[in-house]
């Protein structure tokens, strides 16, 4: 079969595979971006293997980068873009069920497509558009399949995360998974335990962040891959609230886990240890643990002006959307953010200085809690953001009124 014509995003790599080519090497696009491309779905990545080893590759190109030479993967620069060029390779003495210990290159497209984790990740395409399939995969892209290459039993016992990644296309791809695969995973779930939690971590976001979440999910829990995973043993009935969510793909990975959260029923002491087994960064413990009380305002209708005005831009990009997936309508909060007199402190019509100018007779300590009164004022729309409406608010403040006797 030929892909015809061929998509913008090969048609500006194709001369990496060309000069490959030329130079007497076996050239072609592999993995994600050729399964995408016959599915008519956005292209993102096109990534390109070949016959010549890493040396060879950079003895093409004028500009290069070595991104993963160890595994074969040699970034080439051209006018149109950057591609990765890796070299065929066959993954060899799996050892703790995770990462190979070793790659050993080849010279064989068949070998490299061999260990490759499902049919449909397992498609090479030429520069003319030529598909290459040896296991059947565009039989399972037109049936919505998702089938390890080879022995799925074998295939999930070398690499465990092949698992995790089952599931994240299956949400991904709206694709079902094939049984024998399926009950490859039911059978291999707790070997999950021997993968890296930032693995694991990536291809669970992508799962429940995509779209169709429900589907891949629903297989999460039936092959209790769940019960492999950090803080989610015994889990599967709260988990499974989450599959009558909206069908709707998250942005941002806060998202993510303000939803799992809200799913476990973590409150916001139990919802930090959770989030750091699972090593999310920072910044998403941050979001997620400040988000979660307003959450549950939101859901039970209460959440007032000071709320929003705290949860700050984070409340239209990921407390927002998770609300929406849980069948809130959204517009009438996005309304209420949009009316605050106030975004910031910095907006508040009277700063340190004033104060100070104004009143002062004021200790330092007071200065801070006469602005916070007046921004909670402003806030909740009990006071107008104007110099004179705050200076004669603030003069009324225990901080000052009994400051001048
Ligand atoms: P995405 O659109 O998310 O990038 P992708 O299919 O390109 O999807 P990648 O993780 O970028 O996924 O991997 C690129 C290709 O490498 C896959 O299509 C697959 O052929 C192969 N691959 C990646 N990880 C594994 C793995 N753990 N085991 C076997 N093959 C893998
Ligand atoms: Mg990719």
């Amino acid at each position: 079969m030929r892909l015809a014509p061929l998509p913008h995003e090969f048609e500006q790599a194709a001369p990496v595979l060309r000069r490959l080519s030329e130079a007497g090497y076996q050239a072609y696009f592999v993995g994600g971006a050729v399964r995408d491309a016959l599915l008519h779905d956005h292209i993102h990545d096109v990534d390109i293997a070949t016959s010549a080893y890493p040396a060879e590759v950079k003895a093409l190109f004028h500009r290069t980068v070595d991104t993963g030479i160890q595994h074969g993967t040699v970034t080439v620069l051209t006018e149109n873009g950057q591609y990765e060029v890796t070299t065929f390779r066959t993954e060899s003495t799996y050892q703790d069920y995770r990462r190979p210990d070793h790659v050993t290159f080849v010279r064989s497209l068949r070998e490299d497509l061999q260990r490759r984790d499902f049919t449909v990740n397992a498609l090479a395409m030429d520069h003319t558009g030529q598909i290459t399939d040896l296991f059947d995969g565009l039989g399972d892209l037109q049936r919505h399949v998702l089938r390890a290459v080879g022995q799925p039993e074998e295939r999930f016992h070398e690499d465990a995360l092949r698992m995790m990644r089952a599931v994240r296309f299956q949400s991904q791809l709206s694709f079902t998974i094939d049984p024998a695969t399926e009950t490859a995973i039911a059978h291999h779930h707790d070997l999950l335990k021997k993968i890296a939690v930032e693995r694991i971590n990536m291809e669970f976001v992508k799962m429940l962040a995509a779209r169709d979440r429900a589907s891949g999910l629903a297989t999460f829990i039936a092959t209790r891959l769940n019960e492999a995973c950090p803080g989610l043993a015994g889990t599967a009935d709260q988990l499974r609230t989450m599959l009558s969510d909206v069908p709707m793909p998250l942005t941002a990975s806060a998202s993510v886990w303000l939803r799992l959260a809200a799913a476990l029923q973590l409150d916001q002491a139990a919802v930090g240890p959770f989030m750091r087994a699972w090593k999310t960064t920072n910044e998403e413990r941050r979001q997620v643990k400040g988000l979660l009380p307003t959450l549950q305002k939101v859901a039970a209708g209460t959440a007032d002006a000071w709320d929003l005005y705290n949860a700050g831009p984070d409340f239209l990009t990921v407390l927002l959307p998770v609300a929406q997936q849980l069948g809130i309508a959204s517009a009438p909060w996005q309304a209420r953010y949009a009316a605050l007199p106030v975004h910031t402190v910095g907006e508040l019509a009277v700063h340190g200085g004033t104060v100070m100018a104004r009143f002062p007779q004021l200790q330092g300590p007071h200065i801070g809690a006469v602005l916070q009164a007046a921004l909670r004022a402003v806030v909740a729309g009990r006071v107008a953001n104007t110099e004179p409406a705050l200076l004669e608010y603030m003069a009324e403040l225990p901080e000052i009124k009994d400051g001048q006797h």
